[in-house]
């Protein structure tokens, strides 16, 4: 099944929300009339939240502030990861925010707008809050009518508790978990709900520190060596790292190696198409490894496409759920995966629970259980080039004779691989993904692409 669906033009927000560097492109007036925006189109009770930063306080205050001004009670959370944000909006609340900047480095802080179901604002409110604030057209409330703030900070217990809640009591008994939240939002949750569900935990980077002094807020290879380590050093059976936000959950498997994102997305697809009544359908982008295919196709099941960005993901859900559709999983491969029967957004402390949950019912070590996928080899580039329209247009031209999809770029489908080649949504390159079952097949269709794209376009750079 495809479905197209359209994306129009925002200026501020990006697909995961507003980000910039404070100081520059974010600054607490910025905040203040996103606070008066929602307030306009959201009256009611708001929640906010954020995640480390040591620009978070000013900008929490700031959007607290335009939010008042329009007469909406403001709920702060406090320091939470966004999912335990989302999960108490969609019962109580209008609207909530979010500052956080999530994977970006320090310097950085950014919103995220939670509409009253506890997706992130799809791209109509996007757009209906930067004509808001581009015509300062904002509804403000007369004295009497003016909000009032509170702190709240039980979000986070309500948030452990529901997950908690949807797995056999305490199932990681007698398992040894590494938890590193990165300093960030989750400093606290991910550490805890894990004791909750039984596993003796060990931390690393846990206390709170918007300065990162220990790794950046992404996860990967790099910042999580000492991760690595620790694993390896305490015979944990995994270790779990987390995003600024923690709406990404990213493993380290019991030998110490990193668990590459694609392959974590297809063994909790594996595990929840095996604990699911009945075939059910499972939403991703475009970019994500056919793996994922694969595993559904084991279990009768099947994978919808969507455009790149979660909130595409989320709402595709929603709406295919809407329709009576039976959507049991769905995400990104990038360790932000969506578990519809517990909420519809990116949910990192729910997949370290999976991930427990996974390892313990297959008895067996999540690095046996990485060796026993499908072998697959991805290739991933970028072609640095003014001249991006040229490029798509002879792509397209030389590979017509094969199934393309365009839901978001150009995605060249053949029996044994796929690529996808799609423009940067705010910079002048283009990236590509091959992907083929082993190496060289994957190498030999990443080199019709790249000599397409000389032969075409002369004045350009691949890395
Ligand atoms: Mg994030």
């Amino acid at each position: 099944m495809m479905r197209m669906t359209i994306k129009r033009k925002k200026e501020l927000f990006g697909t995961n929300g507003i980000r910039g560097i404070i100081g520059k492109d974010m600054n607490p007036i910025l905040a203040l009339h996103i606070g008066m925006a929602i307030g306009s189109i959201r009256p009611g009770k708001v929640a906010i939240g954020r995640d480390t930063r040591t620009s978070g306080p000013s900008l929490v205050a700031a959007a607290t502030s335009g939010l008042l001004a329009t007469g909406c009670d403001v709920i702060d959370c406090g320091i939470l990861p966004i999912p335990a944000l989302q999960f108490v909006v969609k019962d109580n609340f209008t609207a909530g925010i979010m500052i956080t900047a999530s994977h970006n480095p320090r310097e950085y802080n950014g919103i995220k707008v939670i509409d009253s179901d506890g997706t992130e604002m799809g791209d109509d409110e996007s757009i209906q809050i930067e004509e808001l604030i581009g015509n300062s057209d904002y509804i403000l409330a007369s004295w009497e009518k003016i909000g009032t703030v509170i702190q709240d900070t039980r979000a986070m217990q309500r948030y452990i508790d529901a997950i908690v809640q949807s797995f056999p009591p305490s199932i990681g008994s007698g398992t040894t978990v590494v938890v590193d939240p990165g300093c960030g939002a989750a400093y606290m949750t991910t550490a805890l709900l894990m004791k909750s569900l039984g596993c003796h935990v060990i931390t690393i980077n846990a206390q709170p520190d918007g300065t990162f002094p220990a790794r950046t807020p992404e996860p990967n290879k790099d910042s999580l060596i000492p991760l690595m380590e620790l694993v390896r050093k305490t015979h944990a059976s995994f270790g779990i790292a987390h995003d600024g936000d923690a709406d990404r959950a990213v493993f380290v498997d019991d030998t110490g190696e990193y668990v590459e994102e694609n392959k974590e997305f297809a063994l909790i697809a594996d595990a929840i198409c095996h604990n699911a009544s009945d075939a059910g359908i499972i939403v991703t982008p475009v970019s994500t490894s056919r793996l994922v295919e694969t595993i559904a196709e084991r279990h009768n099941s099947s994978v919808v496409y969507t455009p790149v960005g979660s909130i595409y993901v989320a709402r595709m859900m929603r709406s295919l759920r809407d329709e009576g559709k039976n959507v049991i999983f769905g995400g990104e491969g990038n360790g932000g995966l969506i578990y519809p029967n517990h909420q519809f957004c990116r949910d990192g402390g729910m997949s370290a629970a999976m991930m427990l949950f996974l390892v313990v019912t297959r008895q067996t070590s999540l690095s046996n259980l990485i060796r026993s996928l499908p072998p697959s080899s991805m290739i991933k580039k970028k072609v640095h080039t003014a001249k991006i329209q040229i490029l798509l247009s002879s792509v397209m031209e030389k590979f017509s004779e094969e199934r393309q999809n365009l839901i978001d770029g150009i995605r060249i489908d053949r029996d044994d691989s796929w690529a996808l080649i799609r423009p940067s949504g705010t910079e002048p390159f283009v990236r590509i993904y091959v992907e083929a079952n082993d190496e060289s097949t994957a190498y030999s269709f990443w080199e019709e692409i790249q000599s397409t794209i000389i032969d075409t376009i002369s004045d350009c750079t691949i890395e």
